[in-house]
């Protein structure tokens, strides 16, 4: 079975709108296939999970159709973790280290990415259709607490206003998470005593229920957020709640990565950084850090690159002339 996203709303009984909305991810599969193409340690692994998880909880709600791209930028042994999520939840992520620096088995969120109180945390909004007018847009925040959600807490603290807490977890089979999201209230009943008074209520309401979801959520231990499925965790946890239930949403692993893009890259390089490397290595090898898949570019294949105008020319393989 594919993994899936599963959606709900709070108070679902009552005529307002809801003023709390829950996911719960569980990827298995779509986990496996990214960390099948890298070897990484153990709390590295744990690390990169749940941003992955997190990056499907926070995805989903996205409406825009692009990628989010979430990195930490660490000063500690990990230099850098990036998780892309599409609009279609699909996602590929990778790691890059800072050289020959061993990574402890007990190594923590603050170890790995925050030694030296420098790490950032970027989200990036990359809207796929520029034509549009659509702008990326980049947020970026110091590293706060000792996990991911942590980190993301802060972020949407700092950036977005509405209360958002997240609980996630990863080991060797699974990556999976919960999120809970206060939602803005209708109206704000600025001109009559009447609609302030109801307005005032309704707030109550909110942060009441608010209080209650997070109350029995943060009862989730990590075993049960990794072993139990969705749909038995959220009656488990929310069992006195009226939910809506959305229908789950697939999510997968997908590299974007192609040899035309590669072949930009290499342009955007300059020619001659890549005659340079031609004449020292003979060819240019470019392995994607997302999915490893390989890339080459010979002598023939460089000079299409910037001979034309419109590099499409030069990235085709070459056809191999009979001699
Ligand atoms: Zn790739």
């Amino acid at each position: 079975m594919s993994d899936r996203l599963h959606k709900f709303l709070f108070d679902a009984g009552s005529s307002a709108r809801s003023p709390v909305r829950g996911e719960i991810v569980s990827l298995t599969a779509t986990w496996k296939q990214i960390k099948e193409r890298h070897r990484y340690a153990e709390p590295v692994m744990r690390l990169l999970g749940e941003l992955v998880a997190a990056s499907t909880l926070l995805s989903a709600n996205l409406k825009f159709n692009g990628a989010l791209v979430m990195q930490i930028h660490g000063d500690g042994p990990v230099r850098l973790l990036v998780v892309e999520c599409n609009a279609d939840l699909t996602v590929r992520a990778t790691v890059k280290f800072a050289s020959d620096i061993a990574i402890a088995d007990d190594a923590s969120f603050t170890d790995l990415v925050n030694a030296q109180g420098h790490g950032r945390f970027v989200i990036t909004l990359d809207p796929r259709d520029r034509t549009h007018g659509q702008q990326a847009y980049q947020g970026v925040v110091p590293l706060e607490g000792d996990s991911v959600a942590a980190a993301l807490e802060g972020y949407m603290h700092r950036s977005e206003q509405l209360d958002t807490q997240l609980w996630l977890a990863a080991d060797d089979e699974h990556a999976n998470g919960l999120l809970l999201q206060k939602l803005p209230l209708e109206g704000g009943g600025k001109n009559f005593d009447f609609d302030q008074h109801a307005h005032l209520e309704a707030q109550t309401h909110a942060a009441e229920v608010w209080e209650r979801a997070v109350t029995f959520a943060n009862t989730l231990d990590r075993d049960e957020l990794l072993r139990v499925d969705p749909q038995t965790l959220m009656r488990r946890l929310f069992w006195d709640e009226t939910l809506a239930v959305y229908e789950p949403v697939p999510c997968a692993f997908r590299c974007s990565c192609t040899r035309e893009r590669v072949a930009a890259m290499l342009v955007s390089l300059g020619e001659q950084e890549v005659d340079e490397t031609l004449s020292e290595m003979g060819g240019i090898h470019v392995d994607c850090e997302f999915c490893n898949k390989s890339y080459d570019f010979d002598t023939v294949d460089c000079a299409q690159l910037f001979a034309t105008s419109n590099t499409m020319d030069g990235v085709r393989p070459p056809v191999r002339l009979q001699h």
